[in-house]
């Protein structure tokens, strides 16, 4: 966040020339996102630097599986924890690691969850030297699968396990940034979702998707979305050159950005809880950086953006059709975008169309399996760590508290 309370974005966005597009057909998502990064940060890192970067932490694969006629699936979720917020909680550890100097003092990441950002968060920076991660989360309020993928780490993570709910877990983490003396003495470092470090590599995801395409396609493109982070992105890489018929803000029934759409009027909410909880805002923080990029206009905005929302019956009704008639299993969050695509073909025209994919099935799989009748597999990976010992430190919520764990 800048020091007026706003929110940093590029001060210029150059097109990446067509040709240099075109070029990056058939090669890896590492390599794609190696030049896009370059195109934006090569003025601030070495070349080589990056590459390095990039190269572990995007190690797994973000497949593009035609499920249908012209619809594409995006799979963003093959990193550790099975979540597309990995690709933007890797790259900014990466960041951190090529920003370490070695007389810098160690830093502290203290992050709130209910769920998937601390499970990202926690994997991307465990193991990253000169950075203990401190990850609250509320006491018998996150799933034990998610729960297990931050609590069963060690090393440099450790999880408090805080007697209250993820709100007084979010005071506590803002408590301690307003703390000046605590977060000088800890060096404090935030890793929310409005760090531009988690922004900018979904940019290279929507460039990917593209040198995916048969050549010559100019998709729609279809978002779950929550904090308006992944959409952003993809208006981002618009200006940078990908082609795009439009994109659609697919939400559940938090539908702030939507609303906002239809009627030309922001109107922030509390959130309410849904089976696709990773997408429960009520106040999206990234709309500011979406209304920036058109000049804060609604009318420009909808030009390129048409609003979606639907409840959960709707999501299911979406997991149990998709699976009967092409066998593709969606996850609640990719449901939702799945319910978009109708809206976006309507306002931008037939063609080919790009669904962002957030998170794997099994990562939902109570849900899913009512849906679909059968039981989603468990991944290797996962079966490790629901085996492995949980380590949590327990903590009233309380910043005294806090302040003795950060200070020790
Ligand atoms: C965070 C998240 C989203 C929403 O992304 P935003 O960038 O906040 O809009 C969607 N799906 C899943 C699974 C998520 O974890």
């Amino acid at each position: 966040m800048a020091p007026d309370g706003g929110l940093y974005l590029p001060d210029h966005l150059t097109p990446i020339d067509s040709g240099a597009l075109d070029a990056l057909r058939g090669r890896s998502f590492a390599k794609v996102s190696r030049v896009v990064a370059e195109h934006l940060l090569g003025a601030e890192f070495e070349p080589s630097d990056l590459d390095r970067m990039i190269r572990s932490a995007f190690d797994f694969d973000v497949p593009l599986v035609e499920i249908e006629d012209g619809i594409h699936v995006l799979e963003l979720f093959h990193g550790p924890t099975l979540a597309f917020k990995d690709i933007g909680a890797r790259f900014m550890a990466g960041l951190y690691t090529l920003l370490d100097r070695s007389d810098a003092p160690d830093r502290t990441i203290l992050v709130a969850t209910s769920g998937d950002t601390g499970s990202a968060v926690a994997h991307a920076f465990l193991h990253v030297p000169s950075v203990r991660t401190f990850i609250l989360f509320p006491k018998d309020k996150v799933s034990p699968l998610q729960e297990r993928q931050f609590t069963t780490l060690g090393g440099n993570v450790r999880a408090l396990e805080v007697e209250g709910t993820f709100d007084d877990c979010q005071r506590l983490v803002k408590r301690a940034f307003t703390d000046e003396d605590l977060r000088e003495r800890a060096c404090i470092t935030s890793a929310n979702s409005i760090n531009m470090g988690r922004l900018l590599p979904q940019i290279f995801c929507y460039v990917y998707a593209w040198t995916l395409l048969p050549p010559g396609s100019t998709p729609l493109f279809s978002v779950p979305s929550g904090n308006f982070g992944n959409l952003t992105a993809g208006l981002i890489a618009r200006k940078l050159g990908v082609p795009a018929r439009g994109f659609v803000a697919a939400t559940n029934v938090n539908d702030t950005v939507p609303e906002y759409l239809d009627t030309g009027v922001v109107r922030p909410r509390p959130s309410t809880s849904t089976i696709s909880n990773a997408m429960d805002v009520g106040d999206p923080s990234n709309l500011a950086r979406m209304l920036f990029l058109y000049g804060g206009d609604v009318n420009r905005l909808r030009e390129d953006v048409v609003g979606s929302a639907n409840d959960d019956a709707r999501t299911r009704q979406c997991i149990r059709d998709v699976y009967q008639r092409t066998g593709h299993v969606l996850d609640p969050h990719s449901a939702v975008g799945y319910l978009g695509i109708r809206a976006g073909l309507d306002a931008f025209g037939e063609g080919p169309t790009v669904l962002l994919s957030t998170a794997h099935p099994v990562k939902f799989r109570q849900t899913v399996k009512a849906e679909i009748g059968v039981p989603v597999p468990v991944p290797e990976r996962l079966e490790g760590c629901l085996s492995a010992e949980r380590l949590v430190t327990p903590m009233r919520p309380e910043l005294t508290d806090l302040r003795k764990l950060l200070l020790s």
